[in-house]
C-alpha cells in the first residue's frame, strides 16, 4: 500500500511525541500514576455540576464568577486572576506569549513532563538545568543559565516527580538575580499538600506584587479533586495575564468546570481535611520506604519518588504485576502517587521485595 501524502508538519513538532498518560488501571488495580485525588467527589460539587447552565449555551469566556471568587480568596483584583482548562494550558499560553524562534526557556530537569514540549511548540529552545543530588532545584545553576535570549523560567515547587520544595529564602535570593523582564512561572500545582513552614508560597507571600514578572500557577486537579474537569488558575500582573488570555483558545473553560471549582471553594475546609489525610499517608509511605533502605527524597506533594535508576523498568513491572499502576521514568526512577489507604501496604510490600 502506498502511503498517502500528508500535510507537512513543522519538524520541531514531528520530532515530539504526543503527551501520554500512565497505564489505565483495571477494576482491581490502584491507579497511582497521575497524582490524582483518590477521594470521590463531594456531593455538593456533583450537585453544582447538575445545576450548571444549560449545555446548549456557551460558557462565560472570562470565567468571571470564578475569577472574582479567587480574587476574594487571595486578596487580588479579578483581572489579576486567569483561569484556563488546567494549569498546563496556562503554561502553554505563557510560553507562547513570551518565547519564539531563538529564545530560551529555562527549567529544571527532571521535572513535569510537559515542560520540554512548551518551548519547542513555541519554536523556542528549552534549557534544562539538572536537579541537585538530593532531587532539588539547583537555583544557582538556573540563575547562571539565564542569557540575553532567556524569556521565561519555570520553577516547580514541590517538584514533580521528585517531591522537594523550594524554600522562601532560596526563592528570594534567586528572584533578585533574574532580570525583571524575564517571566518567572512559579508552578505550585501541589501547594496545598505542603507542610514545610519554610516553603515558598507565592500567593501567601504575594511575590507577584514585588516582582511583576512572577506568575503563580495553581490547579483544581490535585487537592480539590477536579482533574477530570480541567480547571487551573494563575495569579499575577494583569498585563502578563492578558498576554496569556490572548494566546489561549477562547471558551475552553466549561461552565461545568467553573461551577465545580466554585463549589469546591465553598467546601474548601472539607477538601483540605482530605488533603491532611493524604499528607499523613505520604509521611507513612516515605517513612516506610526509607525504613526499607530506599533513598526517598523529602516529598511535600501527593506522590513519592523511588530512585530506581537502571532497574526502573523491572521494578515498575513488579508494581504493575501487583495491580499498582505507577509512573516509571526509564533509567531514573518511579513516581508513586499517594492513593487509597489500602494501596499503602501493597506499595510497601512490592518495595520491600524489590530492595
Ligand atoms: N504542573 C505540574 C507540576 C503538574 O504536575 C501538573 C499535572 N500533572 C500540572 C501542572 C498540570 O495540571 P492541570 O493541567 O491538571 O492543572
Amino acid at each position: 500500500m502506498t502511503e498517502p501524502i500528508l500535510p507537512r508538519i513543522r519538524p520541531a513538532i514531528a520530532a515530539l511525541a504526543p503527551y501520554r498518560q500512565g497505564k489505565q488501571a483495571g477494576p482491581e488495580a490502584f491507579k497511582l500514576s497521575s497524582n490524582e485525588n483518590p477521594f470521590e467527589p463531594l456531593p455538593s460539587v456533583v450537585d453544582a455540576l447538575q445545576r450548571t447552565t444549560p449545555i446548549n449555551r456557551y460558557p462565560d469566556a472570562t470565567a468571571g464568577r470564578l475569577r472574582e471568587r479567587l480574587g476574594v480568596r487571595y486578596g487580588v483584583r479579578p483581572d489579576e486572576v486567569h483561569v484556563a482548562s488546567g494549569s498546563v494550558s496556562i503554561l502553554h499560553q505563557l510560553i507562547l506569549a513570551t518565547a519564539s524562534g531563538g529564545d530560551e526557556v529555562v527549567y529544571a530537569w527532571r521535572s513535569f513532563e510537559a515542560y520540554p514540549s512548551l518551548p519547542l511548540v513555541a519554536g523556542a529552545t528549552g534549557v534544562q538545568v539538572p536537579l541537585t543530588a538530593d532531587a532539588r532545584h539547583d537555583l544557582d545553576a538556573m540563575a547562571a543559565a539565564v542569557t540575553d535570549r532567556t524569556r521565561a523560567l519555570i520553577l516547580c515547587t514541590p517538584n514533580n516527580p521528585t517531591g522537594p520544595i523550594i524554600t522562601a529564602s532560596e526563592f528570594d535570593r534567586f528572584i533578585d538575580r533574574v532580570p525583571a523582564d524575564v517571566l518567572v512561572i512559579l508552578d505550585e500545582a501541589y501547594a496545598e499538600f505542603v507542610t514545610a513552614p519554610d516553603a515558598v508560597d507565592g500567593l501567601a507571600a504575594r511575590v507577584f506584587e514585588r516582582h511583576p514578572n512572577v506568575v503563580v500557577l495553581r490547579t483544581f486537579s490535585k487537592a480539590y479533586g477536579l482533574a477530570g474537569l480541567r480547571v487551573g488558575y494563575a495569579i499575577g500582573h494583569e498585563k502578563v495575564l492578558d498576554a496569556a488570555r490572548t494566546t489561549g483558545i477562547p471558551l475552553s473553560v466549561t461552565s461545568a468546570a467553573e461551577s465545580a471549582a466554585i463549589a469546591s471553594l465553598d467546601a474548601e475546609d472539607e477538601l483540605l481535611e482530605r488533603v491532611a489525610v493524604i499528607v499523613e499517608r505520604r509521611e507513612r509511605l516515605v517513612a516506610g520506604l526509607r525504613a526499607l533502605g530506599w533513598d526517598v527524597p523529602d516529598s511535600q506533594a501527593n506522590f513519592v519518588w523511588l530512585p530506581t535508576g537502571e532497574r526502573t523498568d523491572e521494578v515498575a513491572a513488579a508494581f504493575v504485576a501487583a495491580d499498582l499502576i505507577v509512573r516509571p521514568f526509564s533509567g531514573d526512577g518511579i513516581r508513586i502517587s499517594v492513593g487509597e489507604e489500602e494501596s499503602l501496604d501493597r506499595v510497601l510490600e512490592v518495595a520491600a521485595a524489590q530492595r
